[in-house]
């Protein structure tokens, strides 16, 4: 198994393939405890530079798998090119094929985690979702309820779509008090599951361009694509040398 991790801005990303990150999360159920992965992008990694709070976070994540392109080009600038990118939609519709396993969907607005659990179903009629929840309330009057009804869920596997980095801080926040052995945290996953937001075309997916196609369909992104700018060349001038 894998353990190989490449350091991109101070955070170890794991250098891993599809298949083998698929392996880890099965071994993190197995052996039961609380376990977290997380899919940093280079804007996460770009964030965690000033957040100290995501710095940890990230810091004692069980797997970071490498999404968005910009940190695999920044592994291959570093010398240590990774195998793949291992994006966080693809690492939980992965998940969501294994037999034997229940999840609970927490995010998105009221509604469609209902209604990825639906699609979810159709799509393989074995599935367990054992429970759900929106993602919009109150982090200081309703976490203790949410956590009760995913404890009570008797989940294997959280699947949290707050936004980054909201996701990530809940997680870490209730890490001793979550009883699903593996919590993952990504964004927008329900939306596309659900069919209430598009996926780029495979086009865009193969040509690495997925983040092109995002940013004209909301160009209010536009900002998030100056990050992706300024981590490659932070990368590129002063990461480099850094093993
Ligand atoms: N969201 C949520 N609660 C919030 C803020 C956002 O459940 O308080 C959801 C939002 O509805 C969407 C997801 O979080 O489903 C964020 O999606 P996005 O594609 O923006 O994810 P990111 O790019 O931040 O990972």
């Amino acid at each position: 198994m894998s353990d190989k991790k490449v350091k991109i801005l101070d955070v170890n990303v794991n250098s891993i393939t599809m298949k083998q990150a698929v392996e880890k999360a099965l071994g993190y159920i197995k052996e039961g405890g609380f376990h977290s992965v997380f899919t940093p992008n280079p804007e996460i990694i770009w964030l965690s530079q000033k957040d100290k709070e995501l710095k940890e976070v990230l810091d004692n994540a069980d797997m970071l798998l490498p999404d968005g392109i910009g940190v695999v080009v920044a592994s291959k600038i570093k010398k240590q090119p990774m195998p793949e990118r291992v994006g966080g939609y693809d690492f939980t519709r992965e998940m969501f094929k294994q037999p034997g396993i229940s999840f609970f969907l927490f995010g998105a607005k009221p509604g469609v985690a209902e209604l990825a659990a639906e699609n979810l179903k159709k799509e393989n009629p074995n599935i367990t979702i054992a429970g759900t929840r929106n993602g919009y309330f109150d982090e200081a009057k309703d976490t203790d309820e949410i956590i009760q009804q995913i404890n009570d869920s008797g989940a294997d596997v959280l699947i949290v779509c707050l936004g980054v980095p909201k996701q990530e801080r809940w997680i870490y926040r209730n890490r001793d008090k979550l009883s699903p052995s593996l919590c993952i945290g990504v964004g927008g996953t329900l939306d596309v599951i659900a069919g209430v937001v598009k996926r780029a075309p495979d086009i865009y997916i193969k040509l690495n361009l997925e983040w092109l196609y995002r940013t004209v369909k909301q160009p209010s992104r536009i900002k998030r694509n100056w990050v992706l700018f300024a981590f490659i060349l932070k990368v590129l001038f002063i990461d480099r040398k850094n093993k």
